[in-house]
């Protein structure tokens, strides 16, 4: 049996330049990836290890029930989130959930980020919507945050922070530093005047962007 230890590698960097950026704390947020040409395999963060010391051999794999196929750790105790979007959207290869103080201040108000910048529209889908809330860890906020996904790969989630998705772990993770840069834009532009959307013409051109983009 593989020990995925490639991929457990990949996740473990990702994770640490994630802690590095400034979107976590301690060992919050989570990053995972999907195992490609195996059903129902996943590598995720395991819980409770900070980012400044965790290992890769830590990082473990998981079925679709979150039950350990490879590794000792307990997984990140809010795998069920990752597991149902996987299962909801084949077009995930890998997911970032983080704590970024802009998108969870924004998550707090319960305030998508509408499209306000170029490059927001192309690479999220467009608006970034807040999932209502659920306690995090739950089944329930993990349905409400597919549904509030919908043909996008960037979500807030109510009182919590953000999530996004991508084909690989480079894209998941840009998205969510490009999210941040969104959310940050916006809560600071709110305090100094009005703030003007892009033209719907533009958006409808940039959502169509983003059907192309995604699979790039
Ligand atoms: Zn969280």
């Amino acid at each position: 049996m593989s020990d995925y230890l490639e991929l457990r590698n990949q996740v473990h960097a990702y994770a640490v330049k994630m802690y590095q950026a400034g979107m976590v704390t301690g060992s919050a947020g989570n990053v995972s990836a999907r195992v490609p040409d195996e059903a129902d395999r996943y590598v995720i963060t395991p819980t409770s290890i900070s980012y400044q010391e965790l290992k890769p051999e830590e990082v473990v794999v998981v079925d679709g029930e979150g039950d350990l196929v490879v590794g000792e750790n307990a997984p990140s105790f809010e795998y069920p989130i990752h597991i149902a979007i996987y299962r909801a959207r084949p077009d995930a290869g890998a997911i970032f959930h983080t704590h970024s103080v802009y998108s969870s201040i924004l998550a707090v108000l319960r305030k998508p980020i509408p499209p306000i910048i170029e490059e927001l529209v192309p690479y999220a889908g467009g608006e970034v919507a807040v999932a209502e809330y659920a306690q995090s860890g739950s089944d329930a906020l993990a349905e409400n945050a597919v549904k509030a996904l919908f043909g996008k790969s960037a979500v807030l989630l109510a009182n919590h922070g953000n999530l996004c998705l991508g084909k690989n772990l480079r894209k998941a993770f840009n998205l969510c530093a490009l999210v941040e840069r969104a959310a940050r834009i916006y809560v600071e532009a709110l305090k100094l005047g009005q703030v003007h959307l892009l033209p719907e013409e533009v958006v409808q051109a940039e959502k169509e962007m983003y059907e192309v983009v995604k699979d790039l």
